[in-house]
């Protein structure tokens, strides 16, 4: 399998808190936590390569040239499971505008089917950080990215928590140019499309439903 363009944080700090939150007696106010905390801790990494611009600061001493995001942010969590994720990177992002996405992709048809969608009208000029915490087949993360290219979106990173490597290759087959942020690659799909080792189902486990 192809790593190409995925990034794989194996900060201990991180480690920490995915393993606290992959275990089974974790409840979901402890999961939303781990799980939020671990987003923004994220953050630093994903936006490394963002640009910056010069801007005039007045410090209580004197004048001097600051740097600060050339661009704004606007951050997409896929519904449902990604909302758990995002309340995290916003807190360090914390003027990025929030777009809500819907998306599957059709099994019969394979085209992606949006059930839901907003995002701020000047989209295509913002860096965008696409999110969802289990890459699994990948279909409806390749499905996301399809829509928001549509949007004209140039600068746009996935971010998830844990990637499966058959989720991995089907994004690297339908859109090799993005690139995945993740905290683990497990070993594989079961039969029922979840991620083994896994956590179960993130959505569940972040509502309690
Ligand atoms: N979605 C989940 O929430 N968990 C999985 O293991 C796979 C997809």
């Amino acid at each position: 399998m192809s790593l190409e363009n995925v990034f794989v944080f194996d900060h201990p700090v991180i480690q920490t808190k995915l393993a606290e939150l992959r275990e089974k007696t974790t409840d979901h106010r402890k999961f939303r936590a781990l799980l939020n905390e671990i987003g923004s801790l994220m953050v630093y990494e994903v936006t490394r390569d963002w640009p910056t611009m010069p801007k005039q600061v007045n410090t209580p001493l004197e004048v001097m040239t600051g740097h600060v995001l050339a661009r704004k942010v606007t951050l997409i969590p896929i519904l449902r499971a990604g909302l758990g994720m995002s309340d995290g990177m916003l807190r360090m992002l914390p003027d990025a505008r929030l777009g809500h996405l819907g998306v599957y992709r059709d099994e019969k048809t394979l085209e992606p089917v949006t059930y839901f969608k907003r995002l701020p009208p000047d989209i295509a000029e913002t860096e965008v950080l696409l999110i969802d915490p289990m890459l699994a087949t990948g279909g409806s993360g390749a499905a996301a990215i399809s829509v928001v290219k549509e949007a004209g979106v140039k600068n746009l990173k996935f971010v998830c928590l844990v990637a499966a490597p058959e989720g991995i290759a089907a994004m690297r087959a339908a859109h090799p140019d993005i690139s995945i942020y993740c905290a683990a690659v497990d070993r594989c799909l079961n039969e029922k499309g979840y991620i083994m080792p896994g956590l179960g189902d993130a959505g569940d486990r972040i509502f309690g439903t």
